[in-house]
């Protein structure tokens, strides 16, 4: 188990956000967190990241208590958060945008600048132009790199493919793949059923800060009832 919440109950001040949230995500997976706008999922990336903090229970990552850490020091252990708004810096080019963003140090530098355009060909052809002048989806998977740049062991991902056009769904899907094939556990929020059920092994639902159902992909799939009463398929 890479990562582990147990009874994370979250409040925007007096607003209780999640309840009792137990995730259990085991290295190398890709985890969907499903569910409709307003459930829960960016509260539970920004609770797990320290962003917004957990008002109770545990976070592990790799057996070590995380809850309660700056979100610097919990990047720094070897999480990455790509937050939903895509965050380039427009005026630099898609190559110094992504050599900003290595780290030095910390391990061993698995993705380098060479690595990133070999998988992602798409950022290698537009190196030299300025990040905003991309589309929204060629920003996204900007966001991704760079977010790889500073070699995450686990990756959380904020809705990837919202407001995207078809083909840049099908490509963000084969960039998750390639991330879960180079050793990257992935937790990824999502409302679009058909994605998750592509790019996962393990699904949770969340609805009104509840986690209402976990399970394989395979066990979803067969399971209209889940489906039909909480993701309105
Ligand atoms: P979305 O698809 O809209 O991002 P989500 O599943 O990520 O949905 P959250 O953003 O986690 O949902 O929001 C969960 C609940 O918390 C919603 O009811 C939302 O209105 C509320 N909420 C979110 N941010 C705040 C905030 N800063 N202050 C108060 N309430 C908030």
């Amino acid at each position: 188990m890479i990562l582990q919440t147990e009874a994370l109950n979250t409040y925007y001040g007096a607003s209780h956000i999640l309840f009792d949230v137990s995730l259990q995500i085991e290295s190398g997976q890709v985890v969907v967190l499903l569910g409709r706008n307003g459930a829960g999922k960016t509260t539970t990336l920004r609770s797990i990241m320290g962003l917004t903090p957990p008002r109770t229970g545990k976070i592990f990552y790799k057996g070590r208590r995380i809850d309660g850490l700056p979100s610097y020091r919990i990047a720094r252990l070897g999480l990455g958060f790509v937050p939903e708004d895509r965050v380039i810096f427009p005026d630099l080019t898609v190559r110094e945008n992504l050599e900003i963003a290595q780290k030095a140090g910390a391990g061993e530098a698995s993705w380098t600048l060479e690595k990133i355009f070999g998988f992602f060909p798409v950022l290698e052809k537009f190196q030299n132009r300025s990040g905003g002048t991309l589309s929204g989806g060629e920003q996204q998977i900007l966001t991704i790199a760079r977010t790889l740049m500073g070699n995450p062991e686990c990756l959380l991902l904020d809705e990837p493919v919202e407001g995207l056009a078809p083909l840049i769904v099908r490509m963000l899907g084969e960039m998750i793949h390639q991330i879960r094939d180079h050793g990257v556990t992935l937790l990824v929020s999502e409302q679009n059923v058909k994605f998750s059920l592509k790019i996962a092994q393990k699904v949770y639902i969340i609805d009104k800060g509840t986690i209402r159902y976990e399970g394989t992909v395979e066990d979803l799939k067969g399971n209209e009832e889940i489906k039909k009463k909480y993701l309105a398929v």
